[in-house]
């Protein structure tokens, strides 16, 4: 695999001018000026960089503002590609998308149920291979692969803190064996922050605004975003809005905490009230033997949005505890939006939206100085596998920091040379 040239010599400024024309689609010399607040004289070289590298190209002429028009530059897509991996218990989700985030090959497999990492990983790297053969992707322009999972991790050891969904994955180095097995390089993340920052990178919401993601699949997670980038706290276990208590004398969670989100609101939760209402249970058919406990609440979710009383009752109910959980990070965080991402959104996620927007609105302690609006996510069921990929991208082009070879921790920021061109 090649090593890109996109940060070598002036990290910050060729980041910062990659970040502003990938956000504006295509745009002139003169406005990234503007909007950069570089030197006409430093775009022009930047930019002359960035098409020798063949990351940006030219693309036509704008309108004109009296002289003769400008040249347009934009993101050159098929440059590089990046491989984003959603890894979890019930559904794995495989994205590769190009250098402009859109996504050119998919593809999902059951999850990796109760697999040890030996034998799970290199079923999830096959997969990742015949994907990127599919796509028919150049390998060399493949900047690496987002690993995308539930928390607590140890994201630059690339390693999963928790005995899901077995023993054997506790502290197991999941980054660098994929790497391993791959070939290529792999970063781990969090599965809600990298569909958070999936939104950003999409255009879904405005560059400077302050938001939240409640990723909801299997489990509950959440993510913030400031200013483009994923707040990280200090260890990347942020937000981790499903183990917020919100009962103190609510019973005992896996996680230690009493009361937490995720045992009131999330699917298994909504699946387990629906299988103890006996009529529900019998309109539905639904099976308490299921170990796929997600077919089981899209079909309550499905009744819900028809009608079904009772299931609308179920998800209402879920739908408020979230809406709990969405007040205390908009208070902590001051956001301006709530996003809503992930596979248990999907088929109720308008209920899930209104009655979460209701919270917000009557209960925010800074409602009157600005909204919070509550939006679905541009990437659906895939927002964390998109967040995956795009991280890798994120941190290749506009952080300046290169993916490590072996998956673990990746270099931090080089500041310096070039910071005042
Ligand atoms: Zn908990």
């Amino acid at each position: 695999m090649v090593r890109s040239p996109v940060w070598a010599g002036r990290p910050k400024t060729r980041g910062l001018v990659l970040d502003v024309i990938r956000a504006a689609r295509s745009i002139s010399r003169v406005e990234l000026a503007a909007a950069t607040g570089l030197t006409g004289a430093t775009i022009s070289e930047v930019v002359r960089e960035l098409i020798g590298d063949g990351l940006v190209v030219e693309a036509g002429r704008g309108a004109s503002t009296g002289g003769k028009p400008r040249t347009l530059v934009q993101l050159n897509p098929v440059a590089r590609y990046s491989v984003g991996v959603q890894l979890e218990r019930n559904a794995c989700v495989i994205v590769v998308v190009d250098l402009a985030g859109r996504q050119v090959a998919r593809t999902s497999f059951r999850g990796v149920a109760s697999l040890p990492p030996d034998q799970a990983l290199p079923l999830v790297a096959a997969q990742v291979e015949a994907l990127l053969t599919t796509a028919a992707v150049d390998r060399d322009k493949v900047l690496g692969v987002g690993l995308v999972s539930y928390g607590p991790q140890d994201r630059h050891a690339g390693v999963l803190l928790t005995p899901q969904p077995t023993e054997e994955w506790y502290d197991y180095p999941v980054a660098p064996r994929l790497a391993e097995q791959l070939g290529l390089p792999v970063l781990l993340d969090n599965d809600a922050a990298a569909a958070a920052i999936g939104e950003y990178w999409m255009g879904a919401v405005e560059p400077h605004s302050t938001y939240g993601c409640i990723y909801m699949a299997t489990g509950i997670g959440g993510g913030v975003v400031v200013a483009g980038e994923v707040y990280r706290g200090s260890s990347s276990n942020s937000a981790e809005i499903g183990h917020i208590s919100i009962d103190v004398h609510g019973e005992e969670c896996s996680c230690g905490n009493v009361g937490c989100l995720e045992n009131y609101a999330g699917p298994s939760t909504v699946v387990r009230q629906a299988l103890a209402t006996p009529g529900l249970a019998r309109r539905l058919a639904l099976d308490p033997a299921a170990d796929d406990f997600l077919t089981e609440f899209a079909r309550i979710a499905a009744a819900a949005n028809t009608g079904d009383p009772e299931a609308r009752e179920l998800i209402e109910r879920s739908a408020r505890y979230l809406g709990h959980a969405a007040v205390t990070v908009a208070v902590l965080f001051d956001l301006d939006v709530v996003v809503l991402a992930g596979p248990s959104f999907v088929v109720a996620g308008s209920i899930y939206q209104s009655v979460i927007q209701q919270e917000l609105d009557r209960r925010l302690f800074a409602r009157r100085a600005h909204p919070v609006r509550v939006v679905p996510s541009v990437n659906g069921s895939d927002a964390a596998a998109m967040g995956g990929a795009v991280l890798v991208l994120q941190s290749e082009l506009t952080l300046g920091r290169s993916l490590p070879e072996d998956g673990a921790r990746p270099a931090p920021a080089v500041a310096g040379a070039d910071e005042a061109s």
